[in-house]
């Protein structure tokens, strides 16, 4: 049975977040942008809110909700800004799930409660300078010394991993060669621990208010125990935590598509040209029903991507179908609204602008097009 109603609690959530955002995120988050500070007083909030533990049990302080919800929250928030969503989207389905989906009793009750309650943050590190699609081929190793992995190489581009708030990063790290094929396992790194260096914040084109850093790990020793599931069972984790990262990343690129419907609306009922509001003109409202049309369209790809992995059916193919589409019309709606908007659509004061600087990473992290382009033919068997 088909309805293409949302229930009322996952309706209430779209709405309070929707509030949220143009209530508190709108007025401030220009400021931080143009200053790339992180934004912790809006992370402070969306901790009491219970964004953080959207999709957690209420046993590890999370608030019993799904996956969905949390990319109802997303989108309604990367309408506005997406350096706030990839903060969320990071913060819960890069830091918090691999623990909660793959870690022991013990990791989730040292680490879940202060990650569901926004107080602090986790990041996920699998990214190395030497490339980051061909995950297989990490760097980085951990040898087990005693009761301790000791832990050396480094990685790039780790989002959420330098904050005040940092509690820990999980990193891929090679623990054994099996006749030549890496055996890949995931290790939880706590923050400051002696031999891991959080290097200063990447200069970046866009999400300019996300906390970016590169890592080191220079004989970093860290218990044992702070293996995350089985040994050897790194790579299978992180395609599961990439897989459903697909979706939210659809989600955040959503959100800033409609973002962008948002602001052309208003933006062509009031700007005159040639003696009519540009909005007269039909070369700007074909502009406008196309963006709407992508966004509608990517959108009803998350939340098929998104029910089928709810249902526990297989959902691969359907998550890289929706993180390449919306991140293609977050991208092509970026564009078209920085059009509309003409010079002041190049100016950083409207939003419009941090649209244009934020879509193009939609294109590129967790899975760039090309990835995902590979993993629908995969799929499909098309491969010759
Ligand atoms: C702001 C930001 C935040 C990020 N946050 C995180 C994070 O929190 N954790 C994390 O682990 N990573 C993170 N990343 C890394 C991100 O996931 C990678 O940048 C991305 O996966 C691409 O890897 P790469 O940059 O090494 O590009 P490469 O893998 O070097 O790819 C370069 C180009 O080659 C193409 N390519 C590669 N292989 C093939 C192929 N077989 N066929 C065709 N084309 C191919 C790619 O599509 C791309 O166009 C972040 C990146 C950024 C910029």
């Amino acid at each position: 049975m088909i309805d293409h109603r949302l229930s009322e609690e996952y309706s209430d959530l779209r709405k309070t977040v929707e509030e949220f955002a143009h209530e508190q995120v709108a007025p401030v988050i220009g400021e931080f942008y143009e200053k790339e500070e992180f934004p912790y007083e809006l992370v402070d909030q969306m901790g009491k809110m219970g964004l953080f533990g959207l999709p957690f049990p209420e046993e590890h302080g999370g608030m019993g909700g799904d996956y969905f919800a949390l990319c109802l929250a997303l989108e309604e928030l990367a309408r506005v800004d997406s350096s706030v969503a990839i903060t969320l989207e990071a913060g819960v389905s890069l830091g918090a799930m691999p623990i909660y989906r793959f870690g022991s009793d013990e990791q989730k009750q040292r680490w879940l409660p202060e990650l569901c309650s926004g107080e602090k943050l986790a990041g996920f590190g699998l990214t190395e300078p030497g490339g980051g699609s061909d995950a297989g081929a990490t760097r980085t190793t951990a040898v087990l010394d005693g009761d301790e992995w000791v832990i050396n190489g480094s990685k790039s581009f780790i989002t959420n991993s330098g904050t005040d708030i940092t509690s820990a990063v999980t990193v891929t790290c090679v623990t054994g060669n099996h006749d030549g094929r890496k055996e890949i396992s995931a290790i939880i790194v706590p923050a400051g621990t002696p031999g891991f260096s959080v290097a200063p914040k990447y200069s970046k084109v866009g999400w300019n208010a996300s906390d970016t850093h590169e890592l080191s790990f220079d004989d970093c020793r860290v218990p044992a125990s702070n293996l995350l599931g089985e040994r050897g069972k790194g790579y299978a984790q992180f395609l599961r935590i990439l897989d459903e990262g697909r979706i939210a990343i659809a989600a955040v690129s959503v959100g800033l598509a409609q973002g962008c419907v948002d602001e052309c609306l208003r933006y062509t009922r009031e700007r005159e040209a040639f003696g009519h509001t540009i909005g007269t003109y039909q070369v700007i409202q074909f502009k406008i029903a196309d963006m709407e049309a992508r966004t509608h369209t990517a959108r009803l790809a998350y939340y098929h991507a998104a029910s089928k992995m709810l249902c526990g059916e297989p959902f691969k193919k359907e998550a890289a179908i929706a993180k390449l589409v919306a991140s293609n019309a977050a991208m092509d709606n970026a564009r078209d609204a920085t059009q509309i908007f003409g010079g002041y659509g190049f100016m950083n004061e409207f939003p419009v602008g941090r649209f244009y600087r934020d879509a193009k990473i939609l294109e590129i992290g967790e899975g760039t097009s090309e990835v995902q382009r590979m993993l629908i033919a995969r799929e499909l068997g098309a491969t010759g």
